[in-house]
């Protein structure tokens, strides 16, 4: 993968000469040796790994035959040794023969020579016969110590980047990391630039201590990239880019003064905070050095007094990114009022009401960051859900639903009339020539229910009409001709447009208009005229 790319760059664009020819070949006869040597390197330490189990097997069955293979190695042993037993006697004879001449005052050294080659020429056989085993076993021996050293040695890569000598590292994927990582650093790519770069890869042996990690890696190629990019500092305001300087410290420095002055007076106030009105972000990593600004230029865009072209390609000048709030953590219990709750009841008389539990107010513990910009609370932001103190209870009431006539909105009226204040059968005044219809007298707040089935035609308090004299009033259009009118009621509970049903409440019993006393005025109407009650309902 890696040789593909760089054959790419050893074939010269402009000129293929036959000095270029030959230097791809010699680069291609290169590599395939590189390669060779990776695969014999690996099955090198295959085959040791089967050698040693082989010589295991071996030992074991040596042990074995031992005893079969004794009067052999007996044999063997007595033809290693013949050789030296015949030299050490050769060499005591050679001294006793010395000793002798020495005596006899004759040459020693002539005597001494001669009867030593003499010894070698008569024992010849032996010696060769020692060799015979010897040579073999020395050659092994060489053989196993060389390729045991060769195959415990380290190979490297020997890194060159940009013709600078980087480190030695163990293959090429501590590279790929390296690179990964620092391509992963690289901050604010999509700026345009982007950084690619092979490195030269030579094959070595070094030592083991002298192979760089991953880490120790990108460190070296940073340090020898520095011209591309390096270590800076970028500011992203609402995560737009703004710029970078490489003076990180100084940077922190300065922005943290601009928040200096709310402190004042708040210096031991844990729950008092300063913080920038935007999201200033600072993002420290690794940025082409050609971005890289002065910490003045930097600031002068963040006060907006220089020109920021943002990622969309406009322009911003003249906002001032760096402008600061003070934010105050407080904590407050409040009363809180939980919603209340209606339960109908079917066996409970039509519109009746029974309060079941009483409401009462809870509290509740709220955790604020209270904000001011020039001094001014500007907004309260809730930090977390209230914890709850004491639980709010809700007022919980039954509502009677039940209708002794049955029937829905929406019914044909029956044509029947249902005394409209059931439980109140004294009537005060009867239908006469001075009067519409039947007063029932009755306790303030009695139901008052509707006589058949119909549509409210009017539900209203009369105010300032010509039925003001009946107060508050109801009047039910039954569809089949006939209308009924409730009136002086002290309470409402239907509107106008609204079907009801026969039995169902509709007011309360009052005394508004022209009354004197507590009563329902009951009047009911055929074809638009008025008529005496009695003639259709009795209590
Ligand atoms: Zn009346």
């Amino acid at each position: 993968m890696a040789a593909r790319k760089r054959w790419r760059r050893y074939i010269p664009d402009d000129e293929i000469s036959v000095r270029a020819f030959l230097h791809l070949i010699g680069r291609l006869f290169y590599y395939v040796g590189l390669h060779s040597e990776y695969f014999l390197l690996n099955f090198g330490r295959g085959a040791r790994a089967a050698v040693l189990a082989l010589w295991h097997g071996v030992c074991w069955m040596l042990a074995l035959g031992a005893n079969i293979l004794r009067p052999f190695f007996a044999a063997v042993w007595e033809d290693l040794r013949a050789p030296w037993r015949q030299m050490r006697s050769g060499l005591r004879n050679i001294r006793q023969v010395v000793r002798e001449e020495r005596e006899a005052g004759g040459s020693p050294a002539g005597k001494g020579l001669a009867y030593f080659f003499r010894g070698v020429l008569a024992y010849k056989h032996l010696i060769l016969h020692g060799l015979a085993y010897l040579l073999p076993a020395a050659a092994l021996g060489v053989l196993l110590v060389t390729v045991d050293g060769v195959l415990s040695s380290t190979f490297a890569l020997r890194v060159e980047f940009r013709g600078e000598f980087v480190g030695f590292i163990a293959n090429e994927s501590v590279y790929d990391a390296a690179h990964a990582d620092i391509l992963d650093r690289i901050q604010n790519v999509d700026t345009g630039e982007d950084w690619k770069a092979r490195p030269e890869y030579t094959l070595t042996i070094v030592d083991q201590a002298a192979l760089y990690s991953q880490g120790e890696l990108t460190d070296r190629i940073i340090e020898t990239s520095s011209a591309e990019f390096r270590e800076a500092t970028g500011v992203y305001v609402n995560t737009e880019f703004i710029g970078v300087t490489a003076d990180s410290a100084a940077l922190t420095q300065a922005l943290e003064a601009l928040k200096e002055p709310l402190y004042e007076g708040h210096e031991n106030d844990d729950s008092w905070r300063v913080e920038f009105q935007q999201n200033v972000e600072l993002k420290p990593g690794l940025y082409f050095t050609s971005t890289i600004i002065t910490l003045d230029d930097l600031l002068a865009r963040l006060h907006g007094t220089a020109p920021v072209e943002l990622s969309d390609g406009n322009i911003l000048v003249g906002w001032d990114m760096l402008g600061v709030q003070a934010v105050q953590n407080v904590t407050r219990t409040v009363e809180t009022a939980a919603e209340p709750q209606v339960i109908n009841d079917p066996e409970l008389e039509w519109g009746r009401e029974v309060v079941e539990q009483e409401a009462s107010p809870g509290l509740e513990e709220v955790n604020e960051d209270v904000v001011y910009i020039d001094g001014q609370e500007v907004q309260r932001i809730q930090t977390r859900e209230p914890t709850v103190l004491v639980e709010a209870v809700p007022q919980i009431t039954r509502y009677g639903t039940y209708n002794p006539y049955g029937g829905t909105a929406g019914d044909p009226a029956t044509g029947e009339f249902t005394w409209p204040v059931p439980d109140y059968k004294g009537i005060s005044r009867w239908a006469s020539r001075y009067h519409r219809g039947a007063d029932i007298t009755a306790r303030y707040g009695t139901t008052i229910v509707a006589a058949d089935n119909g549509v409210v035609e009017v539900a209203t308090d009369a105010r300032g009409t010509a039925w003001w004299t009946y107060g508050k009033f109801v009047k039910i259009d039954h569809g089949n001709g006939f209308a009924t009118v409730y009136a002086h009621c002290s309470e409402l509970l239907v509107q106008q447009g609204e079907y009801v049903v026969k039995g169902q409440p509709i007011a309360r019993v009052g005394s508004t208009g022209y009354s004197t006393g507590n009563h329902c005025h009951f009047e009911i109407q055929v074809n638009g005229q008025w008529t005496d009650t009695r003639r259709y309902v009795m209590p």
